[in-house]
């Protein structure tokens, strides 16, 4: 089994049972892949005896999505997995296990996390969850501090930057987020209602000046390591528990891009309430909830990343006064600028969220595409001259 190909259920199976020490030599295993994705295959094996599990993720060498004609490499599964051992060892409760990464497999062995579920489902469900900005501007803090040339010796970092190359899945996010959604490009899928909004995407020359000032953040600041696609699908949820998962886009990118990313689909959400909420009064409700989630995240990063600074800062001339105020506010106005280009990418660009496009009646549908749009057009638009979180919240709630 060890040359690449694709596996079967049945030689998942075979692969599982020749791991050490995970199950009991002998016993009967179950496997079924329950990948949702494009890029992947994720087999779940079970040992029925004993309740004992694991997850088999595979990458395939090409995205599914437009057929085999799209190539990625299968180096991000190495990248994944070593993206998630980093992680690991920052915030261990906060993402799965690695158990083993096969490289001529592509094949990474890690914790079974099924007792969580998909936090996109969970805000689409209505759940609440408050631990939740606590944890993931925690992840935020140590990640981005401790992988940038503040929390690390720059030598070391810039090995580092080497082994997190990853032009296959970085394009994919040029393409996507910064590109074909500002022009008429084949990827879009354009919903008829909005065509008149997003012609108008087209041809805003102001917008399209800080989109490109956005893309050339994340073309060459190589600040930190990233995520690289911390949406709502990416993180596993449970009310005492958070897991991020799927770090194959990992690259060492801006910081305001993974902040942005996880507040643009917080605020996918907050547009799709247009349909999901049952009456005005809950509806603004919900949104409070998700806009308390965003201040309560940013507030959160802000403050452990400055003491992991003070306490944990490598090196004198990032002490220099002055210089750390300058940062934040740098990586503010970046993540309100990322935050935007997420956002808009996700209404009429490829892969567009279930958030929205879940919604069955077509005018609420309708609105929260329009909603959605001119949060993302404002945050990019006005990114550059952010002071504060509470005017990114002032910005959805004026597209309401
Ligand atoms: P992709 O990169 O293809 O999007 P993901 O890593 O996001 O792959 O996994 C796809 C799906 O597989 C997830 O949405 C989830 O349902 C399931 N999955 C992935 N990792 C785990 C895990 N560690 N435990 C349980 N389910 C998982
Ligand atoms: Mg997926
Ligand atoms: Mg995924
Ligand atoms: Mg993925």
């Amino acid at each position: 089994m060890s040359s690449y190909h694709a596996l079967t259920e049945a030689e998942a199976v075979e692969f599982a049972r020749s791991l050490p020490d995970l199950f009991t030599p002998g016993s009967e295993l179950t496997s079924r892949e329950i990948g949702d994705g494009n890029l992947n295959l994720v087999f779940h094996i079970v040992e029925p005896s004993t309740g004992k599990s694991i997850i088999l993720k595979q990458a395939l060498p090409y995205a599914k999505v437009v057929g085999e004609s799209w190539p990625l490499s299968l180096d991000r599964a190495r990248i994944e997995s070593e993206a998630l051992m980093i992680q690991e060892s920052l915030c261990p409760d906060l993402v799965p296990h690695v158990f083993v990464y096969e490289k001529d497999l592509a094949l990474t062995v890690m914790e079974d996390l099924s007792d969580h579920v998909i936090m996109r489902r969970g805000l689409i469900e209505g759940n609440r969850y408050p631990l939740f900005a606590g944890h993931i501007g925690r992840f935020l803090a140590h990640t981005l501090f401790y992988t940038s040339d503040l929390g690390m010796n720059q030598q070391e970092k810039k090995l580092r930057v080497k082994r997190f190359i990853n032009p296959d899945l970085c394009k994919i996010t040029e393409d996507l987020i910064f590109d074909d959604p500002y022009r008429n490009a084949d990827t879009n899928d354009v919903p008829p209602a909005i065509q008149d909004a997003v012609e108008a995407i087209w041809n805003d020359s102001e917008l399209h000046l800080e989109v490109a000032i956005l893309r050339s953040g994340f073309l060459t600041k190589a600040q930190a390591l990233l995520h690289g696609d911390l949406h709502t699908g990416s993180i596993f949820i449970k009310p005492d528990s958070t897991k991020v998962i799927d770090p194959e886009f990992a690259y060492y990118g801006p910081m305001g891009f993974d902040i942005g990313a996880v507040f643009a689909n917080l605020l996918l959400n907050f547009a799709a309430q247009e349909g999901w909420s049952k009456d005005e009064a809950s509806r603004k409700d919900y949104r409070t909830y998700l806009t308390d989630t965003i201040r309560d995240t940013w507030n959160v990063f802000e403050q452990e990343f400055r003491s992991l600074w003070n306490e944990h800062g490598v090196d004198r001339v990032s002490k220099t006064p002055g210089y750390q105020d300058w940062y934040m506010s740098q990586l503010l106005q970046d993540a309100v600028g990322y935050t935007g280009s997420k956002t808009v990418r996700r209404v009429h660009g490829l892969a567009q969220v279930a958030d929205i496009n879940k919604l069955e009646d077509a005018a609420a549908k309708e609105r929260a595409q329009r909603i959605a749009l001119r949060i993302g057009t404002t945050l990019i638009k006005q990114h550059r001259k952010t002071q504060s979180i509470e005017e990114l919240i002032d910005i959805a709630w004026k597209a309401v």
